[in-house]
């Protein structure tokens, strides 16, 4: 967070620059005026220390002088020098003559400035240059009982000294000083980093994964309100971001979707149309053979093998037909003849057609219908060759088995289901089921297109085509149309894939 980017400062930065700098150098003039004044107070009363000392001897040497006793003033000068603030005491007589002193010897003024002095008979100090030293020096005139000048007491003190002990206080308030800033700092920046920084730091780390590809991720929504509410809108962002691309990638699926039926449909509209045609035009020529190979063995006297070449040749000209007519079924889209019919009438017509080929195969059939007196608007014809496309299949599936055909309606949608109990559908041609011209039967037995057909047929109704285990043990298909369907009323097709159910 403490470099630049983008030209804008970061926020420690800021932070110190807007509020430690300010903080420091206001604490810097408070502290250089407290150090002024304490400065001039020490210095101050190390002036009044020496002036006490002068006040002190003042009146004994005054006393001393007058007699003229040299001894009584040595000791006086002796005993301020005990006091150890002093650094030299000279006495001088009323000419200016050095009568006592104590200390450094050579720190004494000329004759004509103690006769100025003396002669003013009053205190003062200042500072000045002895000898080559820098000092402080106090002069105290001494005078008699009767008011007459008797010489000066002269008291100096070491200005070096001074001049350290303040320096030595400028040195403790400085220090304390930088050591307040430093703090004060470290404070700010802790706290920065410990209010705001590290939320800020793991916020921009949430954008930084966001950024590398992880869109599940989610902003840490912990911290102070303002970055918390940051980490919500941040959030909130992403799922709205995610949310239209999971819309987006539905409608690219749905569309993917929507093209390969598409393709299917027009696909099967191909195959569709091309059948037709060849389905119509075989139909002639068949039926011209089949006419040919009937009057033929209507004549009298034909040898026994002639006889039964024409038999072999209607019976495949009969299979022949079988299929072009599913190659018609399946070519042609039927304009629908929607009739009212009774499901009953429905269920028995197409058990009628099957019911040769089951005593062939050994089948028994079944048919129930629970509300079978419940009349259906829908195409009789197309309905009944779809039954009978299913019931065959189910015929040539379980040879020696049961067939069962039903029939229930319920909330306006009528069911018609074919169970038997054979092997049932294996799991991996579920999905070929209803390719045209996918069969597993022999060549020649299976064409391929019945359950096309079927699917056709119902899709024209508008219902869906379900298959599924059925509880006999074998497959179940389910026709799920509405029960009254009207002529113009279907939906179009929708080349919808039927419902496997377990
Ligand atoms: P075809 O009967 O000419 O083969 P279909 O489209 O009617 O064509 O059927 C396709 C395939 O579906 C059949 O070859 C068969 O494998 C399977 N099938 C249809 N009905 C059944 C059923 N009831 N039981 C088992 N398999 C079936």
């Amino acid at each position: 967070m403490t470099e630049r980017v983008a030209g804008t400062t970061s926020l420690r930065f800021a932070l110190v620059l807007f509020v430690v700098l300010p903080l420091s150098l206001l604490l810097i003039a408070g502290t250089y005026s407290v150090l002024r004044m304490v400065e001039s107070q020490a210095e101050q009363r190390m002036k009044d220390d020496v002036e006490l000392v002068a006040r002190t001897l003042q009146q004994p040497l005054s006393r001393a002088l007058e007699r003229d006793r040299l001894g009584t003033v040595e000791e006086a000068l002796a005993s301020a020098f005990r006091i150890r603030r002093v650094y030299s005491a000279h006495v001088y007589d009323g000419d200016g003559r050095t009568v006592a002193h104590i200390g450094r010897r050579d720190l004494f003024v000329d004759s004509d400035r103690v006769s100025d002095i003396a002669g003013a008979q009053s205190r003062r100090g200042e500072y000045e240059e002895i000898s080559g030293q820098a000092v402080y020096s106090y002069f105290a005139p001494l005078t008699s009982s009767g008011g007459r000048s008797l010489g000066l007491l002269h008291i100096t003190r070491h200005a070096g000294e001074m001049e350290a002990t303040i320096a030595s206080l400028w040195w403790q308030g400085g220090g304390l000083l930088a050591l307040a800033i430093l703090l004060m700092t470290g404070l700010v920046l802790v706290a920065h980093h410990g209010a705001i920084g590290r939320h800020l730091n793991r916020l921009a780390r949430s954008m930084a994964t966001v950024e590398q590809g992880n869109r599940a991720h989610r902003a840490p929504t912990g911290g102070p309100r303002e970055i918390a509410r940051l980490g919500e809108a941040l959030n909130t962002m992403l799922d709205s971001l995610t949310q239209v691309e999971q819309e987006v990638e539905e409608r690219r699926v749905a569309q993917l979707a929507l093209e390969q039926q598409l393709k299917h449909t027009e696909k099967l509209a191909a195959i569709g149309q091309l059948s037709g045609g060849v389905a119509h035009e075989l139909g002639t020529p068949m039926s011209v053979i089949d006419g040919k190979a009937q009057r033929a063995l209507r004549a009298e006297d034909l040898p026994e093998d002639t006889t039964e070449a024409f038999v072999a040749i209607r019976a495949q000209v009969g299979r022949m037909e079988k299929i072009v007519r599913q190659l018609l079924d399946f070519g042609r889209r039927h304009t629908l003849q929607i009739r009212e019919v009774s499901a009953h009438q429905l269920l028995h017509m197409a058990e009628g057609v099957v019911q040769q080929e089951a005593a062939r195969h050994d089948v028994t059939l079944e048919v129930a219908a629970t509300e079978a007196d419940r009349t259906c608007a829908l195409d009789p014809a197309l309905m009944e060759r779809a039954l009978t496309n299913l019931l065959r299949n189910a015929i040539e599936a379980t040879p020696g088995g049961t067939v069962r055909l039903s029939y229930t309606a319920a909330r306006g949608n009528a069911t018609f289901c074919v169970d038997d109990d054979g092997p049932g559908i294996d799991p991996s041609i579920r999905d070929r089921l209803l390719e045209p011209f996918f069969t597993t039967k022999d060549t020649g037995d299976g064409t391929g297109l019945g359950l096309a057909v079927v699917h056709g047929v119902v899709e024209q109704h508008g219902g869906r085509l379900e298959i599924r285990e059925s509880p006999l043990g074998g497959a179940r298909f389910s026709l799920h149309v509405p029960q009254r369907v009207s002529a113009d009323g279907a939906p179009p097709p929708t080349a919808s894939a039927p419902v496997y159910s377990a």
